[in-house]
């Protein structure tokens, strides 16, 4: 790791990427994904339970970076209970946050520690892969997700 990444790497990313939050396979899953970032070999698969237009239930597996756990880890805690809608202008927040480093934090809350990201183009794709995964499994794509 360069001293430019240091960084990148705040307490609160290290933390989810030690002990990442609903890191496992979920049972009674209906809807599933798997986002892949071949630049960095991240490789997560997302699963969600979708009653309705409500996300009851959301977990994530796999191997990838610090930052590509952690981003999934605090991901799946922000999206539990939100509806289809609310994660979708979600994304597009953390989407434009990641690739421009504008925060609008009261939106966000915690997910701002990603705006840093925004200095380090190879590691938008971390940051925002689990995203992509989310939003496959919730359109009902089956194949995988590239960030390529
Ligand atoms: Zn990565």
């Amino acid at each position: 790791m360069s001293d430019d990444l240091d960084d990148l790497y705040q307490q609160v990313i290290l933390d989810h990427n030690r002990s990442p939050r609903n890191f496992q396979k979920l049972e009674g899953a209906n809807h599933v994904a798997q986002g892949y970032n071949p630049l960095c070999g991240d490789h997560l698969k997302v699963y969600l339970i979708l009653d309705g237009d409500v996300i009851r239930d959301i977990t994530f597996d796999g191997t990838g970076c610090a930052i590509s756990r952690a981003s999934a880890s605090m991901m799946t805690s922000a999206l539990k209970g939100k509806t289809v809608a609310e994660v979708k202008q979600l994304f597009k927040k953390i989407h434009d946050m990641v690739t421009t480093g504008n925060v609008r934090e009261d939106e966000i809350g915690k997910l701002a520690v990603f705006a840093g990201v925004h200095k380090f183009p190879a590691r938008v794709k971390c940051a925002i892969l689990a995203w992509h995964a989310a939003l496959a499994a919730l359109d009902g794509r089956a194949e995988p997700v590239s960030t390529e």
